[in-house]
């Protein structure tokens, strides 16, 4: 079904907090061989380098000096480890940690910051180079890579996010409420679309995908009929 496609394109994926993007992508990455660049991971290594570097003067005030000299120091890569997309930091396995409510209570205020988001845009692109490629975020299509073949806004209804949220964390992090973890959606989705860099918007060619009935097998169909006729059949 999918011999035609091109030998190289971008797939941008949108949206919200936990609307289920890298699920997607990393389906849609097994089921076309692509490359998986999971954006978010890299501002939340970055989020945990600024926490262990102490750049955060108070609660919620940063340091943006002592953060811009220290990040000359900064590397993010990812390794495939089996079924795995591990993130490292400066050689050091982050995987689990970032994926923590401290990195979740800051990343969206580091992630606001200029300096920030040109390095990590520009590591972005660089890792979009390689050929087939997936990438989720906030700005992948509107400013990563505005000409992506393939764009989706994803969203889903806040109780349906909240409660998928709440379930992921439940194993590692029994004590967080169903409130707290909706009120770090709701915080983050907040700052995410009203910073004044790259805002989270829906590209205007994007689709949009409200998966807050869908199954993950439905999901995965609809986008990939989308696939097929876009990158099949040329664009007028
Ligand atoms: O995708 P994930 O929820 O892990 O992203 C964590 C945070 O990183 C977002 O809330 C947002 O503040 C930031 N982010 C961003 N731009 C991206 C990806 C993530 O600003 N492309």
């Amino acid at each position: 079904m999918n011999l035609n496609l091109p030998e190289k394109y971008v797939i941008a994926v949108d949206g919200y907090s936990s609307c289920g993007k890298s699920t997607l992508a990393k389906d849609l990455a097994e089921k076309l061989n692509l490359i998986y660049i999971d954006t978010g991971a890299m501002y939340r290594a970055v989020t945990l380098f600024a926490i262990e570097n102490d750049v955060f003067s108070d609660e919620n005030q940063i340091n943006e000096q002592l953060l811009s000299e220290k990040m000359k120091d900064l590397r993010i890569i990812f390794r495939k480890n089996g079924d795995f997309i591990e993130t490292y930091l400066n050689d050091r396995n982050v995987s689990e940690q970032i994926r923590g409510p401290k990195v979740s209570g800051k990343v969206s205020l580091i992630s606001k910051i200029k300096f920030v988001r040109d390095k990590m845009v520009s590591l972005q692109r660089e890792m979009g180079k390689i050929g087939k490629v997936i990438l989720d975020g906030r700005d992948i299509g509107t400013v990563v890579f505005p000409d992506a073949e393939i764009k989706i806004f994803m969203t889903a209804s806040i109780q349906v996010r909240t409660q998928r949220r709440f379930a992921e964390m439940q194993e590692k992090y029994p004590q967080l409420s169903l409130d707290e973890v909706k009120g770090n959606l709701e915080e983050r989705d907040t700052i995410d679309t009203t910073r004044k860099e790259s805002p989270l918007k829906k590209a205007e060619d994007a689709i949009i995908l409200d998966n807050s009935e869908l199954s993950r097998e439905e999901q995965l169909n609809l986008v990939m009929e989308v696939i097929n006729k876009n990158l099949l059949e040329p664009k007028n």
